[in-house]
């Protein structure tokens, strides 16, 4: 027989970390507590394979996996002492979800399972508490009924509010035994009557619909909607926990909690925390009840005036330190951790890895190199590079008058700007408009998750520092506060009511997540400060890298900010957007415009001192450093007029008749422009204008090396080539004013002429055009809309239907096709390395930037990636990344 579950107990467990794929992370770490003696309530866990049995057997539980249940609870009820439906000290359970990866609040857990009209006064008479029974009873009826019976909590909540209000009571608190005994019978009637259903009085029924409905939840929208933005396979499926219970809300000597081992959000080493005197379960991450901190320290800073719990509970928090302590070196990691305080003692409900902001996951990894704890490498493997964005981004300029308006708990750092709106709809409609807008919501909830991805930052006005809102904002890396309670929302009128102003749906507000402070309007921000731990990960980072990391930049001044993040030189400088600046365009539109090569050549003239120019800026920037550029790419008409005021313009200043020069627009115009007349083709029709360009980058290299000192190696990129005779006319061209330019100069110029890779053709015979290019760069933007025959402006039409079809998981565009347009450019790395095994290859496309797509090139061996400015350090951080695992394979 397979084994369907694995037990865990007191210093015992049959599995352990190591099992997650089994266990999933819940169950995994579980049974690694428990195996290092912590104080772990005794369980068993439902392997994940069930899961998918399960599945396959149309969502039924089969025999054989309740008998090996069965057998698990049994040694729970040895090591408890108590019985699973018994009339004298019942066993109940938790029945927790559980996948491979945390998916917080995305699948469902029922507590207090076990409790019937019968083992409520069983468990009354034991705890001596009736009160804490039947609320335990009222609490798993609503749960179960809403997990396993599918009736909305809010109709529970309902009943609950009604009951309350019927005794004047604000809190529920101030409901008595018999008072709870009510809201019980109410529940038990509201399913009858919604569900036609009786609440399953049977302890194993109960038991065999929870585990039912734990599995079940991992195909509930909001669990799809996760694993779809997270790339999480379906066919995991989730594993299942079924634990002894332990009661945080026996009195108030009880508690639960959950805690970091250090600060989430700046990394600090000092235990971080939430937790509720009297409370059980999701109390606290629902943020229903403000919790407290669990250090004296954090309660001071946080001006709160409610006890910590090292001061309410010294003995059990002593205890709770020392185990975050023992965890965090045995996982050699940062952990995040549920606990339950019953009646004075301590159990620990589940550790995982701490999710972080980036610049906590910087100091905590930099910390723990200095305490030994880890290497380096691993320092530098564990910050995710695409979360550096965090830290690239803007936050508020510290020398402004910060109208505040409202003030909360910074649950995710950096600032933003934004409309504000009140559901997560909006927010989604707004984003595909691609207006920027802030999420304002009381609390959030799993439901709108799609909502928070959309928005630039994330505002409530309920919950702590691990409410939904708060760990899934600083998991999406947006600026987020929670907690804002100075501020009021009011749904109904769409309005927000904070300190000296109230907002209607569209102002704008700018929230700052590092210090939860919310601002009315527009803020200036500055540049965030590149130093300190951040700079000592790059450091270490870039020891290890093997590949080099460029910049797509166009201007100095993107050259001068990608030098500040760390680009070793220029992957792709675009040179057509030059032409757009000021009264260039008109002398381009000329020059397109003109009849013979003799107006062209009028027109080339006077834009070569000005393209010159440009190029001198960027070289000196460069400083020696390597530079590619691209000659003009774009079809022609890009730079023509549009509109008729354009059209008369133009005519006027080149002394056309509109008539004509409307005749001369027509013969330009193409029906497939990006397969049309451009890239080298242009150069091929018009030789002069590379001419042009290619004296224009000469002269400027003699200029740049006399002023620096520091001879740039400009790097000449043919574009779209799919012959090698194409190369070869070009080549000549440029070869021929390199030669006079060096004349001229009377010095000597180093340059390399090499091509773009973004035709399936030209990867196909790389060993052909290797022999006329000295270099290769993959354009993998125009190779993915040509290996695919996609057009890449018209994709938004139907890509995002693929990809909610499952046709496509990835958009090709932004993550790059590994197994078609990756198989073209493996091909083309290899057939032009035979030719010439000293070939430069890069990549200069979107993808430069995409860890994934970075990896894929340290995997074939390029020489280096190109990306945007701001993408630099993230590509310089993958880039060491992929070294160090191709190393270690
Ligand atoms: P999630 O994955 O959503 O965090 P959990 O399975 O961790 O769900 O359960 C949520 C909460 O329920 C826990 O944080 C804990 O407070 C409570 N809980 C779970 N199991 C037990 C248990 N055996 N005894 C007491 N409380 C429990
Ligand atoms: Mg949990
Ligand atoms: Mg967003």
């Amino acid at each position: 027989m397979a084994k369907l579950i694995y037990s865990f107990g007191f210093g015992r467990a049959e599995g352990g970390a190591k099992d997650v794929e089994v266990l999933g992370g819940k169950g995994a770490h579980l049974a690694e507590m428990a195996g290092l003696g912590l104080p772990v309530p005794p369980g068993l866990t439902v392997t994940a394979d069930a899961c998918s049995h399960y599945y396959a057997n149309e969502r039924r539980l089969d025999e054989e996996l309740k008998k090996q249940i069965i057998s698990g609870i049994a040694l729970i009820e040895g090591e408890t002492g108590r019985r699973f439906g018994a009339s004298e000290k019942p066993l109940l359970l938790s029945v927790r979800s559980g996948a491979r990866v945390s998916m917080p609040g995305m699948m469902d857990t029922v507590l207090n399972l076990g409790l019937n009209d019968e083992t409520v006064e069983a468990l009354a008479e034991d705890s001596k508490d009736a009160r804490f029974a039947w609320d335990s009873y009222r609490r798993f009826i609503q749960m179960y009924g809403d997990v396993v019976m599918g009736l909305d909590h809010e109709a529970f909540e309902e009943i609950l509010e009604d009951e309350k209000a019927r005794r004047g009571y604000e809190l529920d608190t101030e409901m008595a035994a018999e008072d709870w005994q009510e809201v019980v019978e109410a529940y038990k009637h509201l399913l009858d009557e919604e569900l036609g259903a009786a609440f399953p009085q049977d302890p194993h029924a109960q038991l065999w619909g929870a585990v039912g409905a734990v599995f079940s939840s991992w195909m509930n929208a909001r669990a799809i909607t996760y694993r779809q933005l997270h790339n999480i396979p379906e066919h995991w499926g989730t594993a299942v926990n079924i634990q002894a219970m332990v009661f945080g809300n026996l009195g108030n000597s009880s508690a639960t909690g959950v805690a970091f081992t250090r600060n989430p959000s700046t990394g600090e080493a000092a235990l971080y925390g939430e937790f509720l005197v009297n409370a059980q379960g999701e109390d606290v991450v629902a943020g229903i009840r403000t919790p407290q901190s669990i250090t004296e320290q954090a309660r001071i800073d946080s001006g709160a005036d409610r006890p910590s719990m090292e001061k309410l509970m010294p003995d059990v928090f002593a205890e709770l330190r020392a185990i975050c302590a023992r965890l965090e070196s045995h996982y050699r990691d940062m952990q995040d951790i549920e606990f339950t305080v019953e009646r004075g003692r301590l159990w620990m409900l589940q550790t995982r890895a701490a999710k972080r902001s980036t610049r906590a996951a910087m100091k905590v990894a930099v910390d723990m190199v200095e305490e030994g704890l880890i290497k380096h490498e691993e320092a530098v493997s564990r910050i995710d590079p695409s979360s550096l964005d965090q830290l690239l981004h803007p936050t508020i300029d510290p020398r402004v008058n910060r109208q505040v308006i409202g003030h909360g708990l910074p649950a995710s750092p950096g600032a933003a700007t934004g409309a504000i709106v009140f559901t997560a709809e909006e927010a989604v409609a707004a984003a595909e408009e691609g207006r920027k807008v802030i999420l304002l919501r009381v609390e959030t909830s799993p439901e709108d998750i799609h909502g928070m991805h959309a928005a630039e930052a994330i505002l409530t006005t309920r919950g702590g520092m691990t409410s939904h809102a708060a760990v899934v904002a600083r998991g999406m890396g947006i600026p987020c506060v929670v907690g804002a309670g100075t501020m009021r929302i009011d749904i109904r009128n769409e309005q927000l009511i904070g300190t000296g102003a109230t907002l209607k749906k569209g102002d704008v507000i700018t929230i700052d997540g590092s210090s939860g402070q919310v601002l009315k309007g527009v803020v200036p921000m500055v540049q965030p400060e590149l130093s300190g731990d951040f700079a000592r990960i790059m450091k270490w980072a870039d020891e290890m890298r093997r590949m080099t990391v460029r910049t797509n930049a166009d201007t100095p001044a993107d050259a001068r900010a990608a030098r500040a993040f760390g680009a070793e030189g220029i992957g792709l400088c675009r040179t057509e957007h030059m032409f757009f600046e000021g009264e260039r365009i008109h002398v381009m539109r000329e020059m397109i415009l003109a009849e013979s090569e003799e107006g062209r050549r009028r027109c080339l003239d006077k834009l070569l001192p000005m393209q010159r120019d440009d190029f001198a800026g960027l070289f000196c920037v460069m400083h020696g450093l390597p530079v590619t550029i691209r000659l003009l790419d774009p079809p022609l008409h890009e730079f023509l007029p549009k509109t008729d005021g354009e059209i008369a313009e133009v005519a006027s200043a080149m002394g056309m008749e509109e008539k004509a020069m409307r005749e001369r627009l027509d013969a330009l115009h193409e029906f497939n422009p990006m397969l049309g007349h451009r890239g080298c083709r242009l150069a091929i029709s018009y030789p002069e204008i590379a001419e042009m360009q290619a004296r224009a980058i000469f002269e400027a290299a003699v200029e740049a090396a006399r002023e620096t000192g520091a001879p740039v190696v400009p790097e000449i990129m043919v574009p779209l080539v799919g012959l090698r005779s194409e190369l070869d006319y070009i080549k000549a061209r440029i070869d021929a004013v390199a030669e006079a330019v060096m004349q001229e100069a009377s010095m000597a110029i180093d340059y390399l002429i090499g091509t773009m890779i973004e035709l399936p053709r030209a990867a196909l015979r790389a060993h052909v055009i290797a022999e006329a290019a000295q270099f290769f760069s993959f354009g993998t933007n125009d190779l993915t809309q040509t290996t695919f025959g996609i057009s890449r402006d018209d994709a938004s039409a139907f890509l995002p239907t693929y990809q909610r079809k499952g046709i496509i998981e990835h958009d090709p565009f932004i993550s790059l096709d590994f197994d078609g347009v990756g198989e073209l450019i493996r091909i083309a790395a290899e057939r032009g390395r035979r030719t010439r095994n000293d070939m430069k290859l890069g990549i200069c496309g979107e993808h430069g930037g995409d860890p994934a797509s970075i990896h894929f090139c340290e995997e074939i061996g390029l020489d280096y990636v190109s990306c945007s400015p701001f993408r630099v350090p993230i590509a310089r951080l993958a880039a060491a990344q992929a070294a160090i695992v191709m190393r270690a394979n």
